[in-house]
């Protein structure tokens, strides 16, 4: 197949200019909601076929991420492109950027799916990290817990992991080993960090550089899934400063263009990242109502060359999921004099998030 001469972007990209999301879950739904109020149109494509993001899209794809055919027809139809979730594959957005602009850009995407790759990056920034080892192998089990100091640990596949899946606490050399035979994947082992509690930092930057966060949440999660973010997180004014300034540090150092979520560990002796997501992010999802700009307007904005709005927030916010049959409730949370935001997934199966609720107060 011959290549398309790759496109350009005209920054800022004009109202009716059609922005491609790939993966149609309820980030590129939100995504494309947000879009739609610029006045820009969508196209999703996903390898589901039917997911809730077609729903709420100007025209959608259903396809494998490795058929070119249909990801080339896709990429002409777009004047950027963007993702929805870190787990799209890498070949996949560098055959798009062949073609069409892509934001946030693929070498970005490329570092963050690899966690031992994001570790080294993270570390390389003097940002802390947990202490961490590769495991390739059932003796590099075994030395890599010794090395971590023989204390508990997790043990994670390298890729593709999400909501706990992929990941194992270890208590011996005996169960990293037995840990890394059952996933039989290249893993990394994890110093257990005994943290206060976790937060996040969702932030923003522009293609010029520019660069806009939002108050850090305070995430509590459940069987692994994120239960609720509460803002303001009770971090004080340094912390809170250092959680931002560290998320602004890897956006400029990936020359990121886009929303990324930064996932902290709060310590008794300071923040440790625990995990870079290259998307917006599910802590983020308060600002839908609680800010003037949320999250999905503000990628929109940063992948179209649009100006950033102001981050700030005007209430404060409680923002709960709704996971599996809890969605089955939907009359009561109607009731409430909250932002309720229902994603239109079919079957509620245990753990899916079938949408959130959001509760505010007057901030002090
Ligand atoms: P992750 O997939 O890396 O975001 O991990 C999922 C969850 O596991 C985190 O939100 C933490 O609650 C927990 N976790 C992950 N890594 C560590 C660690 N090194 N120490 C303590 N808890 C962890």
């Amino acid at each position: 197949m011959s290549p398309l001469r790759v496109k350009t972007i005209s920054a800022p990209l004009a109202p009716g200019a059609t922005i491609g999301i790939l993966g149609g879950g309820q980030l590129g739904r939100m995504l494309a909601q947000a879009a739609a109020q610029l006045g820009f149109r969508t196209h999703i494509y996903s390898d589901e076929t039917h997911p809730c993001a077609f729903d709420v899209a100007s025209s959608h794809t259903s396809s494998r991420y490795d058929d070119e055919k249909a990801l080339n027809v896709f990429a002409q139809s777009c004047d950027v492109v963007t993702f929805e979730f870190e787990n799209v594959p890498d070949e996949t957005v560098r055959f798009i950027e062949g073609h069409v602009p892509v934001a946030p850009n693929g070498r970005a995407l490329g570092l963050l799916q690899d966690r031992l790759a994001e570790k080294n990056f993270v570390a390389g920034l003097g940002i802390p990290t947990a202490p961490f080892r590769n495991v390739e192998s059932e003796t590099e089990a075994r030395e890599a817990f010794a090395a971590l100091g023989g204390g508990p640990a997790i043990l994670k596949t390298r890729r593709l992991g999400y909501d706990g899946k992929g990941q194992r606490k270890i208590a011996s050399a005996d169960s990293c080993v037995r840990a890394f035979l059952d996933f039989g994947a290249p893993s990394i082992l994890e110093g257990f960090v005994s943290f206060e509690y976790e937060a996040s930092v969702i932030a923003a930057r522009a293609r010029d550089g520019a660069f806009a966060a939002y108050d850090p949440p305070k995430n509590d999660h459940e069987n692994h899934i994120l239960r609720r973010s509460t803002v303001p997180a009770p971090l004080d004014q340094a912390r809170a400063h250092e959680a931002v300034a560290m998320a602004k540090t890897i956006a400029e150092a990936l020359d990121y263009a886009g929303v990324l979520g930064v996932e902290l560990f709060v310590t008794k002796t300071g923040l440790v990242v625990n995990e870079i997501a290259p998307r917006v992010h599910n802590s983020g999802h308060w600002t839908l109502d609680a800010c003037l700009v949320s999250q999905f307007e503000q990628h929109i904005r940063a992948v179209a060359g649009w100006p950033l709005n102001d981050a700030a927030r005007h209430s404060n916010a409680v923002m709960e999921n709704i996971i599996g049959t809890e969605a089955d409730a939907f009359a009561s949370f109607a009731k409430n004099p909250a932002g309720l935001h229902l994603y239109g997934k079919g079957e509620a199966r245990p753990g899916r998030k079938m949408g959130h609720i959001t509760t505010l107060t007057p901030k002090a």
